[in-house]
């Protein structure tokens, strides 16, 4: 039988506006395939080898919540976590914890917190947040996506040449609101401002990602179809109301 391993980083401090709901999410779309998904928490103190999953989910948080965390990162975690992701595990981060996969973050009053450094991307805030429903399409190489959702951010995120952005704004900000970029792919890493939570509404983004976590370990399994028709029509409702 398929397993699934998803690590779940900080999820008693990282979770803005749900964002638990991608795990619940991921989890579902495996059992209705019949595949055993199994979750783990990890926080604050808790060791962590990369090499015990195949996925790893990383929430939103305030500049508060970012800045609690730095001195567990440092302990052992970012190393852990750059190392994960150099040996093409797939992670999935939203919003601030998009931001601490970066280099570093200044806030729009002026601390420096040097984050974990797998991505070449770097945050600027600003005292004017970035608010609103949006929307963005994915690069075709991951499927073209037209991906909708929820951001609020006050920090402007700006990629190095060493990623790519996971989509091109078509609604609302995005990265910093200028460059029209949306989030950040490196290697398995799909990053992205958008909570909502994300994946229960894009149900194809949500298969491709478990589907690049799967393939890692069962190089031929395929993914049955889904009713997606509820998914659908909430992700359909949302790009219409932002297409006017
Ligand atoms: N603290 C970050 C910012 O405001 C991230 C906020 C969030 O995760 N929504 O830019």
């Amino acid at each position: 039988m398929y397993k699934l391993r998803i690590c779940h980083l900080y999820p008693d401090i990282l979770n803005l506006y749900g964002d638990r709901g991608n795990i619940i999410c991921m989890t579902r779309r495996m059992q209705w395939r019949g595949i055993e998904t199994e979750v783990t928490g990890i926080s604050v103190g808790d060791p962590l080898n990369y090499e015990d999953y195949d996925l790893f989910f990383i929430g939103g948080g305030q500049d508060f919540e970012q800045e609690v965390l730095l001195k567990d990162l440092a302990s052992g975690k970012s190393a852990q976590i750059r190392e994960a992701i150099e040996a093409e595990k797939v992670f999935l981060a939203i919003c601030g914890g998009y931001q601490m996969l970066g280099q570093y973050y200044k806030t729009w009053d002026g601390h420096q917190c040097d984050f974990i450094g797998a991505l070449d991307l770097y945050t600027i805030g600003e005292k004017e947040r970035m608010i609103g429903n949006y929307m963005y399409q994915c690069d075709a190489s991951d499927g073209g996506y037209v991906v909708v959702g929820f951001e609020n951010h006050s920090g402007k995120t700006y990629l190095g040449e060493k990623v790519r952005p996971m989509g091109t704004v078509l609604s609302g900000y995005g990265n910093n609101g200028k460059d029209k970029t949306e989030g950040a792919r490196y290697k398995n890493v799909f990053a992205t401002y958008s909570h909502g939570s994300l994946l229960p509404k894009n149900p194809g983004l949500a298969d491709h990602i478990l589907k690049t976590a799967l393939k890692r370990r069962y190089p031929d399994i395929e993914l049955e179809a889904l009713d997606d028709t509820f998914e659908n029509n909430a992700h359909d409702y949302m790009q219409h109301r932002l297409h006017g």
